[in-house]
């Protein structure tokens, strides 16, 4: 009787195999096959268009998205959440003059402080380090300080993007008890490229700029070459009050253990100036489009899977950090939380935050689109986009990890169009994370959350700290306003 009861049971294991098998190849060929996405994608870009949070082209973004997931018959809400700090640029302009005259194109960085007919003069600070800071000396007492970039061309290990990132918080601090007029950053792209390089950390004491490469190598040489020379810029900004946004989520509920939660995260907000078409409309469709696909084909998860589009994301991930609050109670049965947000380069593998037995899972769950490998999982943790709550709440967490395609060269630029995404590449992509969800939201097997002492020696083992600082919120975690409770 036992024997044949163990026959019985591996026979209903293995049934059940061959179903979940059968489930996500017939998932993965419904990605790879014809989909709208790429209608989708041009929607989302060339008529919503560049969709800033706190703007009315925002606000219609919500409204599109909820849109799409109710004639795919995915249930969807609109949940709010406030916005500490309203930033939107409404005009700016500069010009330079003493020994030459010329008007550089530049734009104000996201949180820089208005400035009103502001003229100094413009002085040479080097790469903007302690050193070029002292060097200059009084000079800095009310100029405007040029700061040299490298160029930003490749996002693979996003050691470049990072860097500027760094660098640039490092400038400012450095410059915001210096008497400094303000900072005139020299841009990262060339072809007079002009982009939306984030300050993290919250409101700007300073005017910061960022002028066109190649006048602000110009305006650098002319110093450099001895000559004197001024700035005059006018930043015009609605800022600071806070307001309304929404993330939209998407639910297909898990047909065994809907208590248990698997999430696919992307930002629907972009910056204003392209159409945030690599950043991050491509990574939009495509959740939308497994979501409608897995409903097409009557597929049933056993978990519940949540396909979040995030608002609020380059202003300090704020959406994301909102659902981690507002979803609280929920989080012990959060089982993972994945972000896609580097465009439509190849995935390479992902980024599994540092968390021991992630990596494996992954592994398995992208067997069935092998094919389109090889996936090498990178075991670190990631400050710099939506997965970052979900690690500091100790739930397994994971960033595809992209090659660049033209990501860099485009980030938060004037260039980020539709035209830009590698619309081949998006099927492939939409396939392996179709796979990996599968995964997810059926293996009965799962990775616990983790409890405070847990994060925190994550933290004091990696270079995460860091990270925290260089974008701002590092101390809404030491203060306990964001991240696992102890
Ligand atoms: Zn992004």
């Amino acid at each position: 009787m036992k024997y044949r009861l163990l026959v019985a049971t591996s026979l209903l294991a293995i049934t059940n195999l061959v179903h979940a098998q059968a489930d996500v190849d017939r998932l993965v060929a419904a990605m790879l096959g014809d989909t709208p996405i790429v209608g989708d994608l041009q929607s989302l870009t060339d008529e919503v268009g560049g969709r800033v949070t706190g703007s009315p082209a925002n606000e219609q973004a919500v409204e599109w998205a909820l849109a799409r997931f109710r004639q795919a018959e995915v249930p969807a809400t609109r949940e709010a959440f406030e916005m500490p700090f309203q930033w939107q640029e409404r005009g700016v302009s500069a010009s330079v003059s003493g020994d030459f005259n010329f008007s550089p194109d530049v734009v104000a960085k996201p949180f820089s402080a208005a400035a009103d007919s502001l003229t100094g003069p413009l002085v040479d600070g080097g790469m903007g380090t302690e050193e070029d800071f002292a060097r200059l000396g009084d000079a800095v007492d009310g100029a405007w300080v040029l700061i040299e970039t490298a160029v930003l061309d490749d996002v693979v290990g996003l050691a470049g993007l990072f860097g500027e990132y760094s660098a640039s918080a490092a400038s400012e601090a450095i410059a915001a008890d210096s008497g400094a007029r303000g900072l005139v950053f020299m841009s990262s792209r060339t072809n007079n490229l002009l982009y939306r390089l984030p300050m993290l950390s919250g409101v700007d004491r300073l005017p910061l700029l960022v002028m066109e490469r190649e006048e602000a190598q110009r305006a650098q040489r002319l110093l450099r070459n001895g000559h004197e020379l001024a700035l005059t810029a006018t930043i015009d900004v609605d800022s600071g009050y806070a307001y309304e946004s929404a993330n939209v989520i998407g639910e297909i509920r898990g047909s065994e253990r809907p208590e248990e939660v698997v999430v696919m995260g992307a930002h629907l907000d972009s910056h204003d100036l392209g159409t945030g078409a690599l950043d991050n409309g491509s990574n939009v469709t495509m959740l939308i489009d497994i979501a409608r696909q897995i409903t097409r084909l009557g597929l049933e998860p056993k978990r519940t899977i949540r396909f979040a589009l995030w608002n609020g994301e380059e202003q300090g991930l704020v959406g994301s950090w909102r659902y981690a609050q507002q979803h609280r109670d929920e989080l012990d049965d959060h089982v993972m939380a994945a972000s896609f947000d580097i465009g439509t380069g190849k995935i390479l593998g992902f980024f599994t935050g540092g968390m021991d037995g992630l990596g494996p899972m992954v592994d398995e769950y992208l067997q069935p689109v092998a094919g389109l490998g090889p996936f090498t999982q990178i075991n670190v943790p990631l400050v710099g986009t939506d997965n970052f709550d979900f690690m500091m709440e100790g739930i397994p967490n994971l960033i595809a990890a992209q090659a660049d395609a033209n990501y860099a060269s485009n980030y938060h630029a004037a260039s980020d169009t539709f035209d830009k995404v590698d619309v081949q590449q998006l099927k492939l992509n939409s396939a392996i994370a179709a796979a990996l969800v599968w995964g997810f939201a059926n293996d009965d097997e799962r990775l616990p959350r983790w409890n405070r002492e847990e994060v925190e020696a994550l933290i004091e083992s990696t270079d995460l700290e860091k990270q925290m600082r260089d974008f701002g919120v590092w101390e809404d975690w030491a203060s306990g306003v964001r991240g696992r409770q102890p």
